[in-house]
């Protein structure tokens, strides 16, 4: 059984886009229909293959942004959001071109470490750097839906409010939520990155035993994992996924 339930992640399906989100000027959600789709759970990414008239064919990896079951009633649709890299090769074509009605090929669910299950005990923090919300937002949504708003803190470094994606949402959240603006930010906040002294603000005291997620550019994500350890935090509870440039061509 093990074995099938492998091939079916391994397998490519042809996925329908069935609404699009604008999320910020930047950013925008794809809410895919996905044939078949054995569920995931949240954390874990997806693989998108482009195939271009010649034949090349152009593979990257995008988080899935909601939760399962992604309805009350369930449903297969799987949001995935994607922040266009201006002079990327996939992501301009995910967040400008490609619509409603429009197939995308996608293989997955992707990723065992970086999740969270409904039935793992003890609170939740959440640390994302731009477009490493993505999976935060899958647990945090996760997470709601299990009624364990009290035990998640979400830490959400951005560069400036209007960068900030699923902001409607986030400000009507029960979760505890922090903004570290690096760039530009509300009146009176304070502008710059995550440090030790952000950290000991916002975030679990290490003696809570939180399980951290981790999620950014790679230096964010090293910077803050950093940070974590030396305030006290155990490596082993500490999860990161890392949104470094990825493959070329397949
Ligand atoms: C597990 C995982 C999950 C992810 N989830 C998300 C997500 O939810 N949302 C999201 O927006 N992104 C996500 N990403 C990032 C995503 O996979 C892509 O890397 C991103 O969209 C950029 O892809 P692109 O094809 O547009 O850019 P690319 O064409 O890959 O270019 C990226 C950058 O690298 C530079 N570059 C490219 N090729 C070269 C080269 N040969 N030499 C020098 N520089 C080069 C480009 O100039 C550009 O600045 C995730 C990545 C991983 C690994």
């Amino acid at each position: 059984m093990a074995g099938t339930a492998l091939r079916g992640r391994l397998t490519w399906r042809v996925a329908t886009v069935s609404a699009v989100r604008e999320e910020t000027q930047t950013a925008r959600t794809l809410v895919l229909d996905v044939p078949d789709w054995p569920g995931h759970l949240a954390g874990q990414h997806v693989d998108v293959r482009l195939t271009a008239p010649d034949g090349y064919r152009a593979m990257r990896s995008y988080s899935i942004a909601s939760a399962w079951p992604s309805s009350p009633a369930g449903g297969a649709k799987v949001d995935l959001t994607v922040e266009q890299v201006p002079d990327g090769e996939v992501s301009p074509y995910l967040g400008q071109v490609i619509g409603v009605g429009d197939p995308l090929e996608i293989r997955g669910p992707v990723g065992g470490w970086f999740v969270w299950r409904p039935e793992q005990p003890g609170p939740i923090q959440l640390i994302g750097g731009g477009s490493g919300m993505v999976p935060l937002m899958a647990i945090l949504r996760a997470a709601e839906l299990a009624g364990r708003q009290p035990d998640v803190r979400l830490l959400y470094s951005v560069r400036r409010p209007e960068s900030v994606l699923y902001a409607g949402e986030l400000a009507r959240s029960k979760s505890e939520i922090a903004f570290a603006y690096t760039r530009e930010g509300p009146a009176g906040e304070r502008i710059g990155r995550i440090d030790a002294e952000v950290l000991a603000r916002s975030a679990w005291s290490p003696d809570v035993g939180a399980t951290v997620y981790v999620c950014g550019p790679t230096p964010f994500v090293e910077t803050v994992a950093d940070l974590l350890v030396a305030a006290g935090h155990d490596p082993a509870q500490v999860r990161t996924e890392r949104f470094g440039p990825s493959g070329g061509g397949r």
